[in-house]
């Protein structure tokens, strides 16, 4: 069996650090710089060293593996590219601050790559002049260049990043429809081998253009993209791709705030603003400091309660007064309800005009300040804490469509389905893979046509489909680490045992070494700490670095045994010296 080298932490390019980096945020980027896996070289640029370059490399077998079986062939093309093609397509002014411009001796514009979509089509046309040539899946993993805004967390948002992009083309609209499917599965089998866990979602395809598109999102707190899914249907989107309606409208009666009116005692905002006086009054009701967030437009409407006289109720509502004054006049049922008009509120010389702030709380003056969510239903802004004592959220109100529809990006937890089936649930993600339907957006800017079965020409169609390749690492580090450090899948581990000297004596030594090699001739990829340090310097480096087995060469050895600790399971057994290399293949 061919064998490789053992790495040697005596001889590793390697340097732990027991302290965070101070810019350090997110989990994965403190754990990959403490491990010395990355190094930053500036805002959203790292260099790779030799550990992490390894998981980098182990990532990206596992993406031309499912890719090569998909039939998509490799090629490379250039990062620094001439503004021409770009300029054809207008992402050359449409990519704006994001796009690396610079200029050659002769002063011709040039870019770094953000996307390869135009020399793609480019290529394809140079070589390809047929139907009988097509269907043809072409793919690249390259280093991509975007001046992102604000690059966050190591190599996770990269302002130099390392991307896996490929480009279908098609004859016929069903033709992309299959390549594409290609690529979905191929991404499941990619994301499923690495061990992580992920939704695929609607997505909208912005300014890539094209039909057809969806994102598989790594699930992460941390991620800056927000998805709903809906548990009864499966259906999943992102925030950005889904408009849903807002909540149905329903007479007052039948309402929660209705049923606070009627209920004696029930903490209400009402309650709150008759007890307090002063500010630190509303701030012990509340909890916490009154805000500026607390401050909320309002209509004011009055309401007839059953039996009851007429009684002014403030609401607050976030946006346009007068289109949400309306839609609550109709939401709510017409004779008992009337929204007071602008010179009504005259009348009210306590109201600050269009706003119900601190000052008209601490005033004692407004009656009733309610969400409109309340009286449609959905959403209830009044509790106790757990001292009894009332406290109120004043939820900060979302904006509506002028048709009534809720705004894409501000869809959340409990908001229908756009299909009416159930409701959502909306997490945060990682955006770690992007698929398109790309039709013919590229093709018609470069004329890219292939003579069909007549002898005709005919528009080729596209697709493109890109893997964040760096990112992918980062993601596995934040999905799969735990407080003392990394843990990786198999797959992209940079080894698969890290072999730990930790005892003195030289037959533990000389016999460990004997393991390590044997380990090795049996086709594993082997670290050995054979180091001068102390075994609980080792073993907390070896937890650092997270390789998925470690064997302990320790007291043990005396006794005739090893120890093996999972990194991920967190067990550990020991094994008889002859045992190991039997026990880890
Ligand atoms: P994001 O929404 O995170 O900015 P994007 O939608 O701009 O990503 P695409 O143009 O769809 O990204 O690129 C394909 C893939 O490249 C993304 O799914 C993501 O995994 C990766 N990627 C994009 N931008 C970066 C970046 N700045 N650093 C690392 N990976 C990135
Ligand atoms: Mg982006
Ligand atoms: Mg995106
Ligand atoms: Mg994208």
């Amino acid at each position: 069996m061919l064998h490789a080298v053992i790495t040697r932490l005596s001889h590793l390019f390697l340097r732990t650090l027991r302290d965070d980096p101070a810019d350090a945020e997110v989990p994965s980027h403190k754990l990959l710089v403490r491990a010395g896996y990355i190094r930053r070289v500036a805002p959203g640029i790292y260099s790779w060293l030799p550990l992490g370059l390894r998981v980098l490399r182990e990532v990206e077998r596992v993406v031309r593996e499912e890719m090569d079986a998909i039939g998509a062939q490799e090629i490379s093309l250039p990062s620094l590219l001439p503004r021409e093609p770009y300029e054809a397509t207008g992402r050359w002014t449409e990519y704006g601050d994001g796009l690396f411009r610079l200029k050659d001796r002769k002063n011709a514009d040039y870019l770094l790559g953000p996307t390869h979509e135009e020399l793609f089509a480019l290529t394809v046309k140079g070589e390809y002049s047929s139907y009988k040539d097509l269907p043809v899946i072409l793919y690249q993993v390259q280093t991509k260049y975007r001046d992102e805004e604000r690059p966050r967390a190591g190599i996770l948002r990269g302002r130099e990043f390392v991307m896996k992009d490929s480009y279908s083309f098609d004859v016929t609209d069903e033709g992309l429809a299959e390549s594409y499917q290609k690529h979905r599965a191929a991404y499941q089998r990619i994301f499923d081998r690495l061990g992580l866990k992920y939704v695929i979602v609607a997505a909208t395809s912005g300014a890539m253009g094209g039909s057809a598109s969806e994102e598989f999102l790594a699930e992460s707190e941390i991620g800056e993209d927000t998805f709903v899914r809906c548990i009864e249907t499966g259906y999943a989107a992102n925030v950005e791709a889904v408009t849903t309606p807002a909540p149905p409208a329903q007479s007052f009666e039948d309402t929660p705030a209705a049923k606070v009116f009627d209920t004696p005692g029930t903490p209400t905002i009402a309650s709150l603003v008759e007890w307090a006086n002063t500010e630190d009054e509303v701030t012990e009701r509340l909890g916490r400091p009154v805000t500026a967030a607390d401050t909320l437009k309002n209509v004011m409407v009055k309401v007839r309660r059953p039996g009851n006289e007429w009684e002014l109720l403030a609401i607050g509502i976030p946006g346009d007064r007068d289109v949400d004054a309306k839609r609550l006049e109709a939401s709510l049922a017409p004779s008992e309800v009337e929204v007071i008009d602008d010179e009504d509120f005259k009348k009210y010389p306590f109201l600050v005009k269009g706003y119900i702030g601190p000052e008209a709380l601490i005033a004692n003056k407004v009656r009733y300040l309610v969400d409109p969510r309340v009286v449609a239903g959905t959403r209830w802004i009044t509790g106790a804490n757990e001292n009894g004592k009332h406290v109120v959220d004043l939820v900060a109100g979302r904006d509506f469509e002028a048709d009534g529809t809720i705004e894409a990006a501000d869809v959340r937890d409990g908001d229908v389905a756009p299909d009416g089936q159930g409701t959502l649930v909306s997490a945060r993600g990682i955006e770690i893979g992007h698929i398109f339907q790309l039709g013919r957006k590229y093709t018609d800017a470069f004329e890219l046509d292939v003579l069909d079965v007549n002898g005709k020409p005919a528009r080729v169609t596209m697709g493109s489909y890109g893997v964040g390749v760096s990112r992918l690492v980062a993601v596995i580090a934040e999905q799969m680490h735990d407080d003392k450090g990394l843990r990786w899948p198999v797959e992209a581990s940079p080894a698969d045992v890290h072999v730990v000297i930790a005892n003195k004596d030289e037959q533990a030594r000389v016999g460990a070494e004997s393991i390590a090699g044997k380990l090795d001739e049996s086709g594993l990829r082997v670290i050995l700490d054979d180091r001068k340090a102390s075994p609980g310097v080792k073993f907390k480096d070896a937890e650092l670095l997270g390789i998925p087995k470690v064997v302990v060469v320790g007291r043990g050895w005396a006794n005739g045994v090893v120890e093996i600790r999972d990194r991920v399971s967190g067990e550990s057994r020991e094994v008889a010296i002859d045992d190991v290399v039997d026990e880890l293949t």
